[in-house]
């Protein structure tokens, strides 16, 4: 069994170790954890949807709590093999977004560049699970000519978002090359990325890839803490050497059933990101994918969060709850409501205590 104390540190701290010894099997996640039932069953299932845990990320794990939230994030349940009515192949409709293979095109400025379908750890809540992990396969040249390609006859396209799968999970020079495309292209204004490797790999985050990443500012990039126990000595130090680098670091959340949907997770998740300069971006309410009806909580208990978390904590630590709409109408916000009623004169208001106030509208 892979448990840090038996391995090398330079194996350890090796992302690509890490990577190469992902925990993918019943047997090898037998040695590491005290397995329910369920899990047992489920690792034995020729899943839909593949198991992939990094050594590192299984340490995170309590061995013995099978609600551990870690956990959850990582280990198939029986749940996840059932359908439900509301279970959609393709909730986001990215596919109908796609006007070439590996770019969605949803929004008017910006695009979505698929460059790999392979992640360091496949969480069960993916959204994307219809595609990721399957052939862990990346885009090849020819495919992301063509996405290039697309992206220059789209003038309009001023912020390219490169995702995947993890497309950390890609090698240095691979994405260098892959960024330097992007990057040289005129009228695209900023690259992001979004990547879950500072909390499911952290190893990946060396001194010479931020130095890499440095060539092509402005860049930032979007992580997924769901739970204050992923911030660790690892993450944190993944994360402060991005934000050295002077890549500006959002957390966008997946609001999971039974892992993070309390108020005191929350604003614990939230207070911890922004002391490790990550700035809450997205609160996301679960999408209607394949498996995940056992995650899916309530709209209301994301708009109680997001009630007990502005006023009573730092703004810029409260991020913005949205629904990404089915069938592909984008990222809706959802917010509590603070506007009791307005007239042309007035927008009568409650703050965040429930009190009551009057703001008059100019006088015309
Ligand atoms: C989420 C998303 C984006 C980025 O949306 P922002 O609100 O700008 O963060 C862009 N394209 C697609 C297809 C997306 O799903
Ligand atoms: S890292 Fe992202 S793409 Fe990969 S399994 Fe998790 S949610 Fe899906």
């Amino acid at each position: 069994m892979l448990k840090k104390q038996d391995i090398p540190a330079q194996d350890w701290e090796d992302w690509q170790w890490q990577f190469r010894y992902r925990l993918r099997t019943l047997s090898q996640l037998d040695e590491a954890l005290n397995l329910t039932d369920d899990e047992k069953e489920s690792l034995t299932k020729t899943t839909r949807f593949a198991v992939g845990i990094t050594p590192y990320f299984a340490s995170i794990m309590d061995p013995h709590d099978p609600n551990c939230p870690i956990r959850r994030q990582a280990i198939p349940l029986g749940a996840e093999f059932i359908s439900h009515s509301n279970d959609l192949p393709d909730p986001l409709a990215e596919e109908t977004r796609s006007p070439v293979p590996y770019i969605v095109h949803r929004y008017p400025d910006r695009v979505l560049l698929i460059v790999t379908e392979t992640c360091h750890m496949y969480c069960r809540h993916c959204t994307r699970k219809r595609r990721v992990g399957f052939h862990e396969e990346a885009i090849t040249s020819e495919q992301l000519a063509i996405a290039l390609k697309y992206i220059e006859e789209h003038t309009e396209v001023r912020d390219v978002l490169v995702s995947g799968g993890d497309p950390l999970s890609l090698g240095d020079e691979r994405l260098e090359r892959i960024l330097a495309e992007v990057h040289r292209i005129k009228h695209v204004e900023v690259i992001r990325i979004g990547s879950r490797a500072p909390i499911t790999n952290p190893f990946r985050i060396t001194q010479q890839f931020v130095e890499m990443l440095r060539q092509f500012h402005p860049i930032w990039m979007n992580v997924q803490f769901n739970h204050p126990n992923e911030i660790t000595a690892e993450s944190t130090k993944a994360c402060e050497r991005l934000a050295d680098a002077g890549i500006p670091l959002g957390n966008q959340t997946v609001l999971l059933r039974g892992i993070n949907d309390t108020v005191e997770i929350q604003k614990h998740l939230v207070q911890k990101l922004v002391q490790i300069r990550v700035r809450p971006y997205y609160l996301y309410q679960c999408d209607l994918v394949q498996g995940l009806e056992h995650f899916r909580t309530p709209v209301s208990r994301g708009i109680e969060i997001m009630e007990h978390l502005r006023g009573h904590t730092s703004g810029f630590a409260i991020p913005t709850f949205v629904i990404d709409a089915p069938g592909g109408g984008g990222k809706i916000p959802v917010t509590p409501h603070y506007v009791l009623y307005q007239t042309p004169e007035k927008i009568v208001l409650r703050n965040y205590e429930g009190k009551v106030f009057t703001y008059p509208e100019p006088i015309k």
